[in-house]
């Protein structure tokens, strides 16, 4: 069974591998979206994979980092590409939850990441 959470933040960016001219090497914001997708058996008598609250417990801290900032002031987001968001997400929440399947990262709505880990 596979089972997601899903959370949106604001934030602004800017890419300074780009070259100048680039538009993403202007500061701009976007509207993000964080998935978070596990995998796992049913837990009986619950007949559920993972409370949605304890998913909340580890998320909402990684998502109070996010929302409202400027990522590329975060520590390990110099260079915030979805690439890089998802891997840094991943890395903060597979340890507290490891039934982690899949980090998605959406920098708009028709454009973004899916990160499965190593
Ligand atoms: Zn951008």
């Amino acid at each position: 069974m596979k089972i997601f959470k899903s959370y949106t933040f604001e934030a602004a960016h800017f890419l300074p591998n780009m070259p100048e001219g680039h538009p993403c090497r202007r500061i701009h914001g976007h509207s993000w979206k964080m998935e978070l997708h596990f995998d796992g058996e049913l837990v009986m008598p619950y007949e559920w994979v993972i409370d949605f609250n304890e998913i909340d417990e580890v998320a909402m801290p990684i998502w109070k980092i996010l929302d409202h900032n400027f990522l590329n002031e975060v520590e390990g987001l110099e260079n915030p590409t979805s690439e890089v968001i998802s891997m840094w997400v991943w890395n903060k929440i597979k340890t507290s939850l490891p039934a982690l399947y899949k980090v998605v990262i959406f920098e708009t709505p028709e454009a973004g990441t899916e990160y499965f880990g190593d």
